[in-house]
């Protein structure tokens, strides 16, 4: 089957389990009855892309507050108690962080609930993300490695550890989300394709990177207007990608001013190509999701093409995520018919 869909990985949280429409929510439940709303709300993640004809669903993240801290909080080593304010992503934005303050070490599986009951409620492939290593390093302060590579690498192997269970645990897709790439550009070749390599060491499942331009906050906004008219910092990345041993490469396309050129620098790769913008709560049409494909079939062969959100959905009004997941199975539809 071409054009399989998929999302970045997030959706929004029900009110019932968290605050909505924030990107760091407050849970509305705590101890067994948190447990329990976090599958409940797994459940519904699936359901509702299972309804929308989305091929490879995502437990939505239903189960993490934030996209990096879900990881961290499994992890031995870090000090929650004592956080310090650290410009993230080069300074684009504050954020008050945990500090690394001894080796690291799993406490335990992460995401082992949420993975097996997601495997046991849904025959569609599924996709579990976690954040990459670099990203990982940009969001937390540290007074114990002293090297920031150095200790991106042992994040790197806590993450191999957890997606080497993962793929026991039955997922088909393991993706690690590194916005950072596109902040610390000069570096991805050089150590941030290793720490991704790291991390799927061993692995046998499907693995993907998902690289953007951020989510449709207020920082990422204002940076954005910054970058000119054609962004064309994937230029410098996408080489050591294709050369990567990562299957699959997800990135914004639609309203991004990427020049979709780019994309046939991505060689050999699966290309998950974003046609649902998150920035905005415009609802796509199907016609526009399928005209997206078209244009990128200019750039990766149609075998290659997964039709994707640009980001995760996490902090959006949930009837627009709805709306906007329908179009993006809708419009896969519609380009099997015009392109298959
Ligand atoms: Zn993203």
């Amino acid at each position: 089957m071409i054009f399989p869909s998929t999302i970045a990985g997030s959706l929004p949280k029900p009110s019932w389990l968290a605050e909505p429409n924030k990107l760091w929510p407050q849970w509305r439940q705590q101890g067994d009855g948190l447990a329990a709303a976090k599958l409940d709300a797994t459940l519904l993640a699936i359901k509702w892309q299972e309804d929308s004809d989305i091929d490879i669903v995502s437990d939505g993240e239903m189960s993490r507050q934030h996209f990096v801290h879900g990881f961290l909080e499994f992890v031995d080593g870090i000090d929650f108690a004592h956080k310090v304010q650290m410009g993230i992503r080069a300074d684009r934005y504050k954020a008050m962080v945990p500090v690394v303050r001894g080796e690291l070490k799993l406490k335990g599986r992460v995401h082992q609930t949420e993975a097996r009951f997601a495997r046991a409620h849904t025959k569609h492939k599924l996709k579990i993300t976690l954040p990459g290593p670099m990203t990982i390093s940009d969001t937390i302060a540290d007074s114990y490695y002293d090297d920031k590579v150095k200790m991106a690498m042992a994040f790197a192997g806590l993450l191999n550890e957890e997606a080497r269970a993962l793929e026991k645990d039955g997922v088909d897709v393991i993706q690690f989300d590194e916005p950072a790439f596109n902040v610390f550009l000069g570096e991805v070749a050089g150590w941030g394709v290793e720490a991704l390599h790291r991390a799927i060491d061993g692995l046998n499942c499907t693995t993907a990177v998902h690289i953007c331009y951020g989510y449709g906050i207020k920082a990422n906004i204002d940076w954005k207007n910054t970058l000119g008219s054609e962004w064309r910092q994937y230029e410098e990345i996408f080489p050591a990608l294709a050369k990567s041993r990562i299957n699959q490469v997800s990135v914004e396309c639609i309203n991004s001013h990427v020049p979709l050129k780019l994309l046939s620098l991505l060689d050999g790769k699966d290309v998950l190509i974003g046609v649902i913008d998150v920035a905005t709560d415009r609802i796509e049409t199907p016609q526009r999701v399928a005209q997206i494909i078209g244009e990128v079939m200019k750039f990766v062969p149609k075998q290659k093409i997964v039709a994707c959100t640009n980001c995760g959905m996490a902090p959006m009004r949930r009837d627009i995520a709805d709306a906007k997941l329908m179009a993006l199975g809708q419009g896969v539809a519609l380009a099997r018919k015009k392109y298959g």
